[in-house]
């Protein structure tokens, strides 16, 4: 394995999905929803399927999933996207974020981001032979520390790697953060990069807004999302990317030579998806508000400090008043103790100090099992 991969090893996703399965523990540790989403976005793939469009689609994307995305971004956020030259279908939120960063960073350009951060940026970064810079978001409100914001830019900074609604903090950036993240990346002519997959998994009236919507920012912005989040489909793999034509070509010329194209049948049926009515996208959320209110209500009552996000399908517990020094062992021992499992927030972390009894809860399940998993930790006090 070449030097700059050296201490990815597994992902902490597949380490702790793995041990609840062998231990048996209620799994809140990877991000994956456990009932289906819309039946009409599964019928729609098994159509396409049935109607034999079985080959390799265009390494583009589906014309008919790419005019979805551009409808849908025209739809909810007013942006004008051509879909033959400023969309591109991926394998996944987590090949559009590759693709970006190895289409855009030359080795020893570097990279803005926030910590804790999503962990494929790490590993791209560092696949890319780009430095990564970042700036704490801090427990429990994760405002932005607009100090070490500024000190993290420089004149070898070439993206902005940003995440809204965020994972894991469920923090969702305001209109005077990307303000303040747009102004800086443009004073130091930066691309931004967001990665907005969770875009429709806001709550209690917060609105999601997009970087490519501000003023001046569309002709610098990458925007990146995915129907796994949106359609409880995370295993089907379909994500895109959309911005100005020659940044989208960057990344569908590195794309071409990674995977060539993605899933044909599953695009169909998130064509379909994005093309539902708006109920649709708010039951969706309304459903994963009323997962975290369970989860949340029942961390609170079992005495722990804990995060009401704003977003996504993470919350974040302090488990310190557990008597917990480091989440990292907590969380190795944490289905034993009560049969559940948690991500440790350090891990997302370059200053583990900022997050060392953090623990990241998924709230993406049933409210049977969210109730039986509070129930459990609430044990733990
Ligand atoms: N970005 C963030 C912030 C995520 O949370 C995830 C999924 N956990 C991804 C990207 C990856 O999305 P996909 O499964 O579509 O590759
Ligand atoms: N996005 C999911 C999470 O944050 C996991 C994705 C993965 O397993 N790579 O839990």
């Amino acid at each position: 394995l070449i030097a700059r991969m050296h201490g990815f090893g597994a992902t902490i996703f597949g380490e702790m999905s793995a041990l609840a399965t062998r231990t048996g523990a209620v799994n809140l540790g990877q991000g994956f929803p456990d009932t289906d989403g819309p039946a009409a976005v599964l019928a729609a793939a098994q159509d396409a399927i049935g109607a034999g469009h079985n080959q390799y689609p265009p390494a583009r994307g589906l014309p008919q999933l790419r005019e979805a995305i551009a409808a849908h971004q025209g739809r909810f956020y007013d942006l004008t996207i051509d879909p033959q030259e400023q969309v591109l279908v991926t394998v996944g939120a987590t090949e559009a974020i590759a693709c970006a960063v190895l289409a855009l960073c030359e080795p020893g350009d570097e990279v803005v981001t926030f910590e804790p951060y999503y962990d494929s940026y790490a590993a791209t970064i560092a696949l890319a032979g780009a430095v990564r810079r970042t700036s704490v978001l801090r427990f429990p409100d994760f405002a932005i520390d607009e100090e070490s914001l500024r000190a993290a830019f420089s004149d070898k900074t070439r993206l902005v790697l940003l995440n809204t609604p965020h994972n894991p903090t469920g923090k969702v950036f305001t209109s005077a953060e990307l303000e303040l993240i747009a102004g800086l990346a443009r004073e130091h002519d930066a691309i931004v990069v967001t990665d907005e997959v969770y875009e429709h998994l806001t709550f209690d009236g917060t609105r999601h807004v997009p970087m490519a919507t501000l003023p001046g920012m569309f002709d610098r912005t990458l925007t990146i999302s995915s129907g796994g989040k949106t359609f409880a489909t995370t295993g089907w793999k379909v994500g895109w990317l959309t911005g100005p034509a020659d940044l989208v070509t960057a990344c569908a010329t590195v794309k071409q030579f990674v995977t060539y194209a993605a899933g044909g049948p599953f695009q169909a049926g998130i064509a379909h998806g994005l093309g539902l009515p708006d109920d649709v996208f708010t039951g969706l959320a309304a459903t994963m508000q009323h997962g975290r209110d369970i989860l949340t209500g029942g961390l609170r009552d079992a005495g722990l400090s804990v995060t009401s996000p704003q977003g996504t399908y993470f919350a974040i517990a302090d488990v310190a008043s557990l008597g917990a020094t480091d989440a990292v062992e907590f969380c190795w021992q944490l289905p034993e103790l009560c049969g559940v499992v948690g991500v440790p927030v350090s891990v997302f972390c370059d200053d583990k100090d900022a997050a060392r009894t953090l623990v990241r809860f998924a709230f993406c399940k049933r409210p049977e099992v969210l109730t039986e998993a509070a129930t459990r930790l609430a044990a733990l006090g």
